[in-house]
């Protein structure tokens, strides 16, 4: 049975002349003009020598054309494979390398420093913009409008994402067509989306975030959305008077707050606030009811598989929790040695089961057969624990797990105790090479100011609020801390950077 994706689209949208897509700058895509230009664009894909599974790679600044790139992809039975802008030449290198891609689409500013990557693997480059020979859109403006979408299975591959590289290289995910459709449906369901919807999205558009989750619930719902090129809290403030929905990181939400136009006034119209991709700390999902009257709604996911819980629409949105599995999802909380599941309350493996579980790592098979079991649950790497209501708690990654004299401790316990002391911005707690305790905990700590938050102060704060063995053994002052592109901590780099700390070597 065919399962294209866009098919699946192009049946449920309920009105063609309806708004999809606006910009800032004031352009407006019906939804008409996206099954229009994505036809055209499909053509051009196909007169460049794209086949069905081929990949189509886009390194291209946020449009609504990397939009209509993605479902002339799908159209075209290819694989869409978004590539985040702040890569450099040597980093893209490595993704054309492994994908191999038919084409690669990216903006004409990075031609140059492309060339020589992508010709490594054969791959063909065109630019998106109008500017320069074999653009895209050139050949996509002369291309015929009617596309016969190429019939695909449920299991056929739809896009290669590749993970944000938090814990170490990036891996591609390879997501299907039933991924997609299948997740669409449950946040569709469980966040109670419909046409009369306008998103604020504000998100980048190469990850799972801003490319899946917001844009394609969106689309399945026959709703709208407003693409910001990036955060900018201004145009955020301004649109919530017309606006429903925003799709946010836990960064939006503090930024956001320290914004004194923002008012239980101005978000009044607002139906839903949403936050995910990194923990979104208690204080801030409080500080933000209490201002605006909205209790964010907090939601968990990977590239692996998409959206897996999310906090519930009605009923209680619980500070420091993710919520409830989504329909169709199942989790399991699992010993991470014999794999068996745990009862409530107790801390273990998330383990993931669903439509939206991807189908592999692309090219990785040991990795593929190690993570996804056999009886189809993936193996997240995150660490959680349920409550007694149902709700999942995430504790941390499975690799940033300390273990300090046969004690596990979580950083996030940790990390919460420091950030809440005066004179500390923020924190991250691991573990470094011990010769007694195997590992140490240990604290990397970004002061409010130079000097606001001695080691001595913070050790002796932590003393009597947490017990002996979760105590950082040593405090360390960092300027920042180090994140990816996504803003996540790179907790690697710290544990790389101070390895030698406890070994007698400095
Ligand atoms: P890599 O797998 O390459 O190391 P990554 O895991 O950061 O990178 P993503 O797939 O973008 O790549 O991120 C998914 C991860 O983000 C989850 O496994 C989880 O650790 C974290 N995450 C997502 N949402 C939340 C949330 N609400 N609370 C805490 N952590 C979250
Ligand atoms: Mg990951």
């Amino acid at each position: 049975m065919n399962a294209n994706l866009f098919d699946i689209l192009h049946n449920a949208i309920p009105d063609f002349g309806a708004l999809a897509i606006e910009t800032v700058g004031g352009g407006r895509l019906l939804y008409g003009d996206l099954v229009e230009r994505s036809g055209r664009m499909a053509n051009a894909l196909v007169a460049l020598g794209v086949a069905p599974g081929d990949r189509v790679a886009a390194q291209v600044e946020k449009s609504p054309e990397v939009i209509v790139l993605y479902l002339a992809t799908v159209r075209a039975g290819a694989v869409f494979l978004p590539l985040n802008t702040a890569y450099t030449s040597a980093e893209m290198d490595y993704f054309v390398a492994d994908a191999q891609p038919a084409v690669l689409v990216c903006d004409p500013v990075r031609v140059d420093g492309l060339s020589d990557a992508a010709g490594r693997a054969g791959t063909r480059i065109v630019t998106l913009d109008a500017a320069g020979q074999g653009s895209l859109t050139d050949l996509a403006a002369g291309a015929p409008a009617d596309f016969a979408t190429v019939p695909r299975e449920a299991e056929d591959l739809a896009a290669l994402l590749y993970t944000s590289g938090t814990t170490g290289r990036s891996k591609g995910a390879m997501l299907t067509h039933g991924n997609l459709v299948s997740n669409a449906a449950a946040l569709r369901e469980a966040w109670h989306y419909g046409a009369s919807d306008v998103l604020i999205h504000a998100l980048p558009i190469f990850h799972t975030h801003g490319l899946f989750v917001a844009s394609n619930v969106t689309l399945f719902s026959g709703a709208s959305m407003i693409l910001l090129p990036r955060f900018d809290p201004d145009c955020i403030l301004a649109l919530m008077d017309r606006a429903t929905v925003l799709m946010g990181v836990p960064t939006f939400y503090t930024r956001l707050l320290g914004d004194d136009r923002l008012d239980r006034n101005r978000a009044a119209r607002m139906r839903l606030f949403i936050s995910g991709s990194a923990p979104l700390l208690a204080d801030t999902h409080r500080a933000w009811q209490a201002l605006t009257g909205h209790a964010i709604l907090e939601r968990y996911g990977m590239t692996e598989t998409n959206m897996n819980a999310s906090n519930p629409y009605h009923g209680d949105r619980i500070a420091g929790t993710v919520g409830l599995p989504l329909p169709g999802v199942r989790i399991a909380v699992t010993d991470p040695d014999s794999g068996r599941e745990l009862p409530r309350g107790e801390i273990g493996m998330i383990e993931v089961r669903g439509p939206n579980v991807f189908k592999g790592y692309w090219r990785m098979p040991d990795k593929t057969a190690a993570e996804l079991r056999a009886n189809g649950f993936f193996i997240t790497g995150d660490l959680g624990r349920f409550d007694d209501r149902g709700y999942l708690h995430i504790v941390g990654r499975a690799k940033d797990l300390v273990i300090t004299g046969g004690y596990n401790v979580y950083p996030k316990e940790i990390e919460d105790a420091i950030d809440a002391l005066p004179g500390v911005a923020e924190s991250a707690v691991i573990g470094l090479p011990h010769p007694d305790l195997g590992e140490a905990v240990t604290a990397v700590v970004v002061p409010d100011a130079p000097d606001a938050a001695s080691e001595s102060a913070v050790l002796a704060a932590l003393d009597g609020r947490l017990a002996r063995f979760k105590q950082p053994r040593r405090v360390l002052p960092v300027d920042e801390l180090p994140r990816n592109t996504m803003g996540k901590v790179q907790k690697n780099l710290l544990r790389e950077r101070f390895a030698d700390l406890y070994l007698g070597k400095n």
